[in-house]
């Protein structure tokens, strides 16, 4: 099992701590946090007088979300969800664990079940967190894949109550509590008045303004064959969320096959879409994060469509033979270095 997550966050950072070390000539030092939450490495900078208290309310959020959202914590209202899958009980929940199962249906229902966050049991399955990881029996895959369905995730938003159909039926917020989480940081950011701000969580990138010298961040975009986490391109944004789920991210061997932790609900295994990373830009990073998700199942045809049909969403989409894919609208903030000239471009109209 490899997690390059923390490697990412290396990258990203050096991006964006180039401009400090030569030419800014400010003097406004950041405040920088760092912790391990939500199973990745989190990193969050402030500019500004109140960054400190900013920055310490924002790391306290998301372990409050954290301890919230896993399926692992058994006094957690989602693992609580879960324990009570099929027995009828409506499970209160916090308006957090609400809307993001509710923006989970959304993003459901417009890629058709690409994205499906009642896939837990498939990821118990493959053991994609633990040390463990396995390729399940097909009797096995058969079982589970009865109890991958969000239609049978009910929930009741004036009573902030939800239910899980099917005994066995298990969600599981992995690829979208991160999105959710950055977007809540920015918001207590913004409540302090800061104006310059970067969050990382393992990769999932928020940022809130400009650098406070009046430039765009840079955020590096990994290459996803490179061993080294070298980076392909680099992408100047502000105010925007930037996600991307990759099949390098997290994966096993067995048999000279490569099994990563991106499920394709139909077949139970690790989606074969044809791309090897997805990378969304959008004004929040819950739909940023859900998106990349969907969309690396999706494939490119499909993805790019479900992408291109969304007001302010932008991508690239990286295929496994070396095409990179881009969405217009990036076209003025994305250059591609690829250091290794293996890799084609391509700009959709
Ligand atoms: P990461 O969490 O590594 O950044 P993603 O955002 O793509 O990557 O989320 C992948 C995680 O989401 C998996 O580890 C698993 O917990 C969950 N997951 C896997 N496949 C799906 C799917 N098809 N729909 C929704 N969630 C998924
Ligand atoms: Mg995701």
């Amino acid at each position: 099992m490899k997690n390059k997550s923390i490697f990412l966050m290396f990258m990203v950072i050096f991006f964006n701590f180039g401009w400090l070390a030569g030419c800014s000539g400010n003097s406004e030092i950041p405040v920088e946090k760092q912790g391990f939450y939500m199973g990745t490495v989190v990193t969050v900078k402030a500019y500004g007088q109140k960054a400190q208290r900013a920055a310490d309310e924002g790391m306290k959020r998301i372990k409050d979300l954290q301890d919230k959202m896993t399926s692992h914590a058994p006094d957690g209202e989602i693992h609580q969800l879960n324990a009570s899958a099929g027995n009828g009980a409506w499970v209160p929940l916090s308006s957090d664990s609400i809307y993001v199962l509710k923006t989970a249906l959304k993003y459901a229902q417009l890629s058709q079940g690409s994205f499906d966050v009642t896939i837990g049991p498939l990821v118990q399955s493959w053991g994609s967190f633990t040390q463990n990881p396995q390729i399940p029996s097909p009797t096995e895959l058969d079982r589970i894949n009865k109890l991958i369905n969000y239609r049978d995730m009910e929930i009741n938003e004036k009573e902030k109550t939800a239910r899980l159909k099917k005994t066995g039926q298990m969600v599981d917020l992995g690829g979208i509590a991160k999105g959710y989480a950055g977007d809540e940081v920015i918001k207590i950011f913004k409540a302090y008045g800061i104006e310059s701000a970067f969050v990382n969580l393992g990769g999932n990138v928020v940022v809130l303004g400009e650098k406070p010298d009046g430039s765009p961040w840079n955020v590096g975009i990994q290459n996803p064959g490179a061993q080294d986490g070298g980076c392909i391109g680099v992408l100047e944004i502000k105010d925007k969320a930037v996600v991307t789920s990759g099949d390098y991210e997290r994966y096993f061997e067995e048999g000279g096959v490569r099994y990563h932790h991106i499920l394709d609900p139909q077949t139970g295994y690790p989606s074969k879409s044809g791309l090897i990373s997805v990378t969304i830009v959008a004004e929040t990073s819950i739909d940023a994060d859900a998106l990349s998700t969907a969309a690396f199942v999706l494939g490119l045809a499909e993805g790019l469509e479900l992408v291109q049909s969304l007001e302010g969403v932008e991508a690239i989409f990286i295929t496994g033979d070396r095409q990179v894919h881009i969405t217009p609208g990036l076209k003025d903030r994305f250059t591609l270095t690829d250091p290794g000239g293996i890799f084609q471009y391509h700009e959709k109209t």
